[in-house]
């Protein structure tokens, strides 16, 4: 693999999704480009200190973005789209776009990155997210219409010895990584974060950040659609040759 694009929502995603595997092939010398679609300002905003006001969440949590990129390694930009405030009913919403238009925003950055291997959100959108979904669905049809030779792996795959409510729960993944090996770089890349502490730490019960760390990460190979399982590729072979398992065998 020569080039590698991480395409997610909000920023965060990148991190605890997918951060342990972004700084491991950077690691391998392989670049790693991350594209956020929205700078995740509907997110919670609240009475912590580290909370941020509604106006200039935003401009923050793209800074954190680009503190945690250069903690893993990796560069990345953010397109202009609006995340939507969480309402008082807590519906979580996507961002306005149509999936025709996203997808050839998404193949204008895989050509300019030559990119053969894409790794996103995964189909349920992990916990049901509709902006992970369409960030998914955008890819599968960035790649099937113009990059038909490019890998796509979407991230926390369901590992079922494995509890985690971040998993998406209709895809089995094809591989997990301990991804303790590059857990400075990841825990690095979560401090950045610092608008999202508060939440980890809720979300975890845990009482410090690197405490909230997933010390193993997955994905599945989305396209092309595998009928091996687990999947021969450029990008399996490495995972294979680092130490990543196939849950089911
Ligand atoms: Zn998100």
């Amino acid at each position: 693999m020569k080039s590698v694009v991480g395409f997610f929502a909000h920023p965060d995603d990148e991190t605890v999704l997918a951060g342990g595997l972004t700084a491991m092939l950077i690691q391998q010398n392989i670049p790693v480009h991350l594209v956020c679609a929205t700078r995740g300002e509907g997110g919670e905003t609240g009475p912590s200190v580290l909370m941020l006001r509604r106006e200039t969440l935003g401009a923050a949590r793209e800074a954190e973005l680009r503190c945690a990129a250069m903690a893993l390694g990796a560069s990345v930009e953010v397109l202009n789209y609006i995340d939507p405030t969480i309402g008082q009913d807590e519906v979580l919403r996507a961002f306005e776009v149509s999936l025709d238009t996203l997808a050839r925003q998404f193949a204008a950055i895989l050509h300019e990155r030559r990119a053969d291997l894409v790794l996103t959100h995964g189909t349920d959108g992990e916990y049901g997210h509709p902006a992970h979904q369409l960030v998914h669905r955008a890819v599968i049809a960035a790649v099937k219409q113009y990059f038909p030779r490019a890998l796509v792996y979407s991230v926390a795959a369901r590992v079922p010895t494995i509890e985690d409510d971040l998993w998406n729960q209709n895809q089995i993944a094809h591989f997990a990584l301990d991804i303790r090996p590059w857990a400075a770089q990841k825990i690095a890349a979560m401090e950045c974060h610092a608008s999202q502490h508060e939440l980890f730490l809720r979300k975890s019960n845990q009482n410090t950040v690197s405490e909230t760390l997933r010390v193993v990460e997955s994905v599945r190979r989305m396209w092309p659609v595998s009928d091996d399982e687990p999947p021969q590729d450029a990008f399996a072979n490495l995972l294979r040759l680092i130490g990543a398992w196939s849950p089911e065998s």
